[in-house]
């Protein structure tokens, strides 16, 4: 591949040859062409792409140029009346609010909104445009910002309107009238839930006393969990009991369906259920009136699901089951208190925080953005799990409870949205699933200060990373925190609705690993000036002209030359090279590898030994916050994968350089180094097998 494309040089397309635009109207007769051009583009794009499209970009781009390289010259100009430069401050603003479109549609978030805001500035009347900054706002939390600008698109269609000037849009009209009814509703749901917040704080004090946190309601922010002093690293923030819990299918006949114990393989035939012989409980809770009773509430039904719909004997279903058995129990006697919990958790040296159902119902926040199709599947499953219950408890047992199919339905999204699933801290191999209420009001950020696992008793522990000072909001992270700045943000996005602004994101987002070509200068919109794209520009790229060297270039997304890609420990690019490693990884245990065709991938993957690989990806994650403003080191941030990649070192290590007996006691080291003080390893019930997986 030539890493200098062919160019158009025709001077008629070529943005940079002004001569012959003399008044306004010529000017937009030229900036209306890269409309044209870009609304082409744009209209080209697969609507499922979620890239961002960027030739139709670079045309808008190129009309905004235009008009800034000649407005002010031609201003001075007497050729031009007053309202040829109306006409042509709306078609630039336009340009904008379909800028702004093009990058709502790419996850980039903030550079939407810079462009809906230079769409408004330049023309107050572009409803849409405000609309745009409506969405923006929207995604990035704010509410409030969100509905005065579906105000001001709203103001400015009656304006429009009352001008007499636009045929205005009824559809638009509609679209927005509607956006603003959801805006008003989603504003009206965040009051309540910051007096949910609140009474929730006083309700529930003496819970909430027992660990060295503070709830507190932020406007913009919703609900912050803070350090109410200072905290050194590893220290337990948060412990809450699971509302309900379920073992993975492949547990069930190994570990207990209680505590999630793995329980010894010489009792376990003593230890199974007699009855529905699908349930096992370890020593300690089949002597424990709560856990036993736990079963017994569900035991016919596992029977009954054993006996008629083995195929719906699923983790999510035996969930829904237990969730419900408890929303029953809290609905029909009050009897799901946490005097009535089980009294191994009671007696634990640990407080914990129990969530009643009020708390579990209140996180419906979340389900703004359920699919219909979504809505459809979960209405489905209602029906059949109340079937269920019907047929076994009665044919009026639901009505009695006070439970209706679209409490249900709501349930089963809270779930489903807030479940978490519950990891071995060594090779993150999933073992169960449950939802802990109180576990879900951690903010997110991917610069995380806190990370959670589950202890021995099934309860979701929240412990520091590194020492928190008082006041300072104790955050976790929701995804993969090792991929790039656009990937998680995207990530986000699409999972929990919210467009990631976190300390981390904002500095990431402003870095560049982009370099010219020729001169190999860092790339910037200072130094840049776009060029009309070629036809194979569509995902590689956009295309430049660096006002550097002055020579015409394209963009390309990861630098062909190694080195530069291997050696920066400065910017995105070791995120890039972390995320490159980590796919060759995933390829070769897929065994595609040959599929690649990139040359450098095709060396690293024949060249490289497993174990190597590895090490570059643990070396490359521990040196990636040598130059991060926040002066965390990568130890305290990124725990949770350097463990996992170390812990793949050592498999690939035993493998691979089995006498290296030095190497590997270093590595394992290591590990426990960063898991002791996170997990509790002393007491933890992931200690035997901790250390049987890191025996050599
Ligand atoms: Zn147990
Ligand atoms: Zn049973
Ligand atoms: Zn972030
Ligand atoms: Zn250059």
């Amino acid at each position: 591949m030539s890493s200098i494309p062919d160019h158009n040089n025709n001077n008629n397309n070529n943005n940079k040859n002004n001569n012959e635009i003399l008044n306004f109207k010529q000017l937009f007769k030229k900036i209306e062409e890269f409309k044209q051009l870009g609304n082409q583009e744009f209209s080209k794009y697969d609507k499922t792409n979620d890239n961002l499209n960027k030739r139709a970009v670079t045309y808008y781009s190129l009309g905004i140029e235009c008009f800034n390289d000649n407005f002010e010259k031609l201003k001075n100009n007497n050729n031009n009346n007053k309202d040829d430069e109306i006409e042509l401050k709306k078609l630039v603003s336009i340009i904008y609010s379909n800028l702004s479109l093009c990058f709502i549609n790419g996850y980039e978030i903030d550079k939407a909104l810079e462009f809906a805001n230079k769409g408004t500035e330049i023309d107050k009347d572009n409803s849409k445009c405000h609309y745009r900054k409506s969405l923006c706002y929207q995604y990035m939390c704010n509410f409030k910002e969100s509905f005065k600008s579906i105000n001001d698109a709203l103001n400015s269609i009656n304006n429009n309107n009352n001008n007499g000037k636009v045929i205005i849009d009824k559809s638009l009209k509609q679209i927005i009238e509607n956006e603003r009814k959801e805006i008003e509703k989603k504003l009206k749901k965040l009051e309540k839930e910051e007096k949910e917040s609140q009474d929730r704080i006083k309700e529930d004090f003496e819970q909430f006393q027992q660990f060295p946190i503070e709830l507190v309601w932020r406007d913009g922010f919703g609900r912050c969990v803070l350090a109410s002093e200072d905290l050194p690293k590893g220290t337990m923030v948060l412990r809450v009991s699971p509302f309900a819990s379920v073992l993975e299918d492949h547990k069930i006949e190994k570990n207990c369906g209680f505590c999630f114990k793995k329980i010894n393989k010489s009792i376990r035939i003593n230890q199974t259920c007699k009855n529905c012989k699908n349930h096992l409980l370890c020593p300690q809770c089949s002597v424990d009136e709560y856990s036993l009773n736990y079963h017994k509430d569900e035991c016919d039904i596992l029977n009954f699901l054993k006996q008629y719909y083995p195929s719906s004997q699923t983790r999510d279903f035996r969930f829904m089951f237990r969730v419900l058995l408890n929303v029953i129990k809290d609905k029909k006697n009050k009897s799901f208190s946490k005097e009535n919990q089980s009294k191994q958790w009671l007696n634990h040296q640990n407080p914990f925080i129990f969530d009643s159902y009020k708390y579990l119902i209140n996180l419906s926040r979340t389900l703004d953005k359920v699919q219909p199709e979504q809505m459809e599947a979960f209405k489905r499953s209602a029906q059949s799990v109340i079937a269920i219950f019907n047929k076994l408890r009665g044919p009026k047992f639901f009505d009695e409870c006070g439970v209706t199919i679209d409490e249900i339905i709501e349930i089963y999204s809270i779930v489903l949205s807030n479940g978490h699933e519950m990891l071995h801290p060594l090779n993150c191999h999933t073992y169960g699933l449950g939802i802990f209420p109180t576990g879900s009001y951690l903010n997110h950020s991917c610069l995380p200060n806190a990370f959670w696992y589950n202890d021995d008793q099934g309860m979701m522990v929240f412990r520091t990373l590194r020492p928190i000072k008082k006041g300072e909001e104790i955050l976790t992270s929701y995804t993969d925190i090792t991929t790039e700045c656009s990937e998680r943000r995207k990530h986000l996005l699409k999972q929990y609705f919210f467009f990631c602004q976190c300390q981390q994101c904002k500095f990431q987002s402003k870095l560049t690993d982009q370099s010219c070509l020729s001169c190999k200068n860092q790339l910037s919109s200072s130094n840049t000036s776009f060029k009309i794209p070629s036809n194979d520009s569509i995902e590689s790229g956009f295309y430049y002209h660096c006002l550097k060297c002055n020579s015409d270039n394209k963009q390309i997304n990861c630098p062909d030359d190694s080195s530069s890609v291997f050696t920066s420990q400065h910017d995105q690019r070791t995120f890039k090279k972390i995320n490159l490693l980590i796919n060759i990884m995933q390829q070769r245990h897929q065994s595609i590898a040959t599929n690649l065709l990139n040359t450098n991938n095709e060396y690293l993957m024949k060249g490289m030994p497993d174990h190597i690989v590895y090490k570059e990806i643990t070396n490359a994650l521990e040196q990636s916050m040598i130059s991060n403003p926040s002066k965390v080191s990568a130890d305290q941030v990124f725990t949770n994968s350097l463990i996992q990649y170390y812990f793949r070192l050592f498999q690939t290590l035993k493998i691979e350089k089995p006498n290296d007996t030095q190497q590997l006691q270093s590595v394992k080291t290591k590990i426990l180094q960063l898991l002791t003080p996170i997990i509790h390893l002393p007491t933890s019930h992931h200690k035997s097998s901790i250390e049987k997986k890191l025996k050599f």
